[in-house]
């Protein structure tokens, strides 16, 4: 652990479907300056024992600070919030040995959030490509707001005031999203490798864009060339090109390709022999993923390509929807939160650039240092100790 000797005092916990995110308040142990640290850790929920072990020996710590072994461990605070606070409550619980309290995760989302914007300097900055980190002074009345919280799935929330919210959308294109495809379609084996992927990659080798389209602009509604007119949209059409130029220069031929897979698709499936199908529906029901992520020189997308592409398809999603709530809602103030932003450039200048797009420079996107820990220092300050 790091910071062996500070006191230990209070644990928060926000586990969600992709991360557990902890937040821990400690202070040097013969210090004489009041106040002390927050720390920010996270784990994969899949790893949710690594993160118990982790706060069973915070609590060890803070045991040994106050005397001994069988302490007043009923002092030491411990709050979780987020899907897992339910479903893993039993088991922190019966690890830890201590009381557990629970609270709503959006609750904490808006408590955190208020926190971060109202009392923690250097923490909200808007983002462009120009000024990349532009920090924001507290205003003095930051509702009403809106809060795009992107984690594995996104929830759009409109707050009106302290503790005052309202749950008005959400997507299931979210972060999990962008984890669970690029995990299938590049040999990227952790969120960052993919964003690094992402950074790299250029998303013209796979997107279709306006000037494939056009040949040029179409400025007449205001489309650049560049503008993305369909996320994948050039895949399929590389793609077969890809296969006639192999079958071409004597490689496996497409109906070679395709032959072998009727048949696959004649065997028992289920117990049940199913008859060959059409073309068609062997594409259909039995889709092959491409494996983009051999080392196959041949291969025409690149995983870089396809990451750059997705997070846009993604990203600018989200900031089409953000918009649009933001509309419907009256709100000119949109944050957004949540661990798939990741502090990634890409991410952030597409959210940005949504919002200004849209609203014609009359909305302003903002985001958060501590993006992914609005939950969790939202239940951490819920029990003051
Ligand atoms: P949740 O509460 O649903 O787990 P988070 O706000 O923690 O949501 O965000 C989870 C998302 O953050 C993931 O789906 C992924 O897009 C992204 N992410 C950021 N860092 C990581 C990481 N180290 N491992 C996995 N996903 C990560």
């Amino acid at each position: 652990l790091p910071n062996h000797t500070a006191v230990v005092s209070h644990i928060a916990i926000d586990i969600g479907g992709s991360l557990a995110k902890l937040v821990y308040f400690s202070r040097e142990a013969h210090s004489t300056e009041p106040g002390g640290r927050l720390n920010f850790h996270t784990f994969e929920t899949d790893h949710i024992d690594d993160c118990l072990e982790f706060m069973r020996k915070l609590k060890r710590r803070y045991q040994r600070a106050n005397g001994g072994n069988s302490p007043p461990a009923s002092d030491l605070c411990v709050m979780a919030t987020g899907g897992g606070a339910y479903k893993f409550y039993d088991k922190i619980r019966e690890v830890l040995g201590v009381d557990v309290l629970r609270e709503d995760e959006m609750e904490c989302l808006i408590i955190g959030l208020d926190f971060f914007i109202n009392e923690i300097p250097q923490e909200v900055f808007t983002y462009s490509e120009e000024q990349p980190m532009e920090f924001v002074e507290p205003a003095d009345n930051v509702y009403p707001y809106l809060l795009v919280n992107i984690g594995s799935g996104v929830s759009f929330l409109k707050v009106s005031g302290p503790r005052e919210y309202e749950r008005v959308g959400g997507t299931s294109l979210g972060g999990g999203t962008l984890w669970g495809l690029l995990s299938l379609l590049t040999g990227a084996r952790t969120f960052d490798e993919m964003l690094d992927l992402a950074s790299e990659g250029d998303n013209s080798n796979v997107d279709m864009l306006v000037g494939d389209i056009y040949g040029t602009d179409y400025g007449k509604i205001g489309l650049k060339s560049t503008t993305i007119a369909s996320s994948f949209g050039k895949v399929f059409r590389k793609k077969r090109q890809a296969e006639h130029e192999a079958e071409d220069s004597g490689g496996l031929g497409h109906k070679d390709h395709l032959h072998h897979r009727q048949q696959s698709s004649s065997q028992t499936h289920n117990g049940v022999h199913t008859p060959p199908l059409l073309d068609e529906d062997v594409e259909q029901h039995e889709p092959q993923l491409p494996d983009f992520t051999a080392k196959d020189p041949n291969r025409p997308f690149s995983p870089a390509d396809i990451s750059r592409s997705l997070l846009y398809a993604i990203s600018n999603n989200i900031g089409q929807i953000a918009y649009l709530q933001s509309q419907i809602h009256g709100l000119s103030h949109i944050y957004f939160g949540g661990s798939f932003i990741r502090g990634h450039p890409q991410t952030m200048n597409t959210l940005s650039y949504a919002i200004k797009f849209w609203s014609k420079g009359a909305k302003q996107a903002y985001f958060l240092r501590h993006e992914g820990y609005l939950g969790a220092v939202g239940a951490f300050l819920k029990r003051q100790p």
